[in-house]
């Protein structure tokens, strides 16, 4: 059988520990997904570089940290609870249910080839109970976006921090949607992660700031080192829109089984502030002092997904190359991507002052650098190792180092070899990382 690239990935992600089938000793919980010490690595290191980026770089953006759980009257103000739903079509003989959309013109279960009914709505939301009564009153959802959680503090963060127009909150965490046909890894499943920006404006500024957010957006995952090829933007047409949108794109990568949604930049006029509005009864406006007006102002939304963005990178950065000894496998990952910066090991693992000074190097490194140290194989199963995690420098402690006091420094991209002296090596990798 060949083995595809998706099949490469998956293999590389479970021999190599980024991330593995959820619940997998159980026979797994189907499509879900758990990270291993690699995998949550990289994927902290994308939602800090997010989080810089949006947050801590930018006056006008707020941070925030919203609870999953929240008052069904919002997802009856967002309509959430009447119109977040896909068309579904069961098999009438093996009871598999298929996502009308994906059915086109198919009229009998591709399965088993037995009879469908009809398409009916499927809501998407998690359902369970708060408190200990199963009961309706006490029925709560899983939020299926991080969004809501912004626009219901409105007035808290106007009362708080008396931001001034045109301002963002940004919000990194899970949603859940019970999607009817998961799949492609970790593109598409139940439980997931959002970063979401929420960004506020006067209404005759929205065109304008929601092409910059096109614009600034696409440019982050460029500067993520992902390939520019591998990208592109595609505007939705009118009747793909949501009824209150005036505007969308989606920042699409080109995954192994074809061009995908990363992330949407939506503008959603005033929706959501005046359901919030209408529902709650708190008035969500906002007032402008010098103009002496008082208004609903319009929201430019950009969201995307973590474990999407993760996944595109894994795409992206994975490459083999042709070297003496075969192919070598190696993740490109840029230096802020990768999980470990530095490794740290001993050419020869069976003399006892190698592998301690290799020991005591890697450990006066770690503070400053996200160092490993590793003497479980051989040096060229060492390298190989290293390269299919995308670590970014391999020190190498010989014989020679006993003597001279210098190491070797191995650069995962170009395999070039240096020889640093011990006494510079941190400044040496500290400059290279920065
Ligand atoms: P799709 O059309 O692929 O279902 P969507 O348009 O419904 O996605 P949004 O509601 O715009 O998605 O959510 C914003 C982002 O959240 C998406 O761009 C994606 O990165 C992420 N996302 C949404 N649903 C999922 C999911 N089921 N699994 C993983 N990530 C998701």
């Amino acid at each position: 059988m060949v083995e595809t690239l998706m099949d490469k990935i998956v293999s590389l992600c479970k021999r190599r520990g980024f991330i593995f089938q959820g619940s997998e000793i159980y026979g797994g919980l189907a499509n879900t997904w758990d990270y291993g010490p690699y995998g949550v690595e990289l994927k902290n290191n994308l939602k800090r570089a997010w989080w810089k980026a949006n947050v801590q770089e930018r006056d006008d953006i707020l941070g925030m940290d919203c609870a999953i759980l929240m008052h069904p009257g919002v997802w009856e103000a967002s309509g959430h609870a009447h119109n977040f739903f896909d068309l579904k079509s069961d098999c009438r003989n093996c009871k598999k249910r298929f996502k009308s959309a994906n059915l086109k013109d198919i009229t009998k279960c591709p399965e088993c080839a037995g009879s469908l009914t009809e398409a009916r709505p499927f809501n998407l939301m998690f359902k369970t109970y708060q408190g200990p009564v199963e009961e309706a009153g006490n029925q709560i959802y899983l939020r299926p976006e991080t969004a809501q959680g912004m626009f219901v503090n409105f007035l808290n963060i106007l009362d708080s921090r008396h931001p001034k127009l045109p301002f963002g909150l940004a919000q990194i965490g899970k949603s859940f949607r019970n999607e009817i046909t998961p799949g492609n890894f970790t593109f598409r499943t139940r439980e997931f992660e959002q970063m979401e920006i929420e960004y506020f404006c006067r209404p005759e500024d929205a065109d304008r700031i929601y092409e910059e957010w096109v614009g600034e957006r696409f440019n982050w995952y460029l500067n993520l080192g992902v390939k520019k090829e591998n990208l592109r933007k595609r505007e939705h047409a009118k009747d793909e829109l949501a009824h209150y949108a005036k505007g969308c794109t989606d920042i699409e990568y080109n995954f192994p089984f074809g061009w995908n949604e990363l992330e949407g930049i939506a503008n959603r006029a005033d929706f959501d502030l005046r359901q919030h509005s209408k529902s709650s009864g708190k008035e969500l406006v906002y007032f402008d002092d010098q103009k002496k007006e008082r208004f609903f102002p319009y929201i430019i939304e950009p969201s995307g997904g973590v474990d999407r963005s993760v996944l595109a990178i894994l795409v992206d950065a994975y490459h083999e190359e042709k070297v003496k000894e075969g192919t070598r496998v190696v993740l490109k990952l840029n230096k802020e991507l990768s999980p470990i910066k530095v490794a740290v090991l001993p050419l020869l693992r069976n003399r006892p002052e190698i592998v301690e000074l290799a020991k005591k190097i890697s450990s006066g490194l770690k503070k400053s650098i996200v160092t490993v140290y590793d003497d479980t194989g051989s040096i060229g199963k060492l390298y190989r190792r290293q390269d299919e995690v995308g670590t970014l420098y391999c020190v190498t402690v010989d014989v020679q180092t006993l003597e001279d006091k210098q190491v070797t420094v191995r650069d995962r991209d170009t395999m070039l070899q240096e020889r640093i002296n011990i006494e510079r090596l941190k400044d040496y990798l500290g400059e290279k990382l920065t």
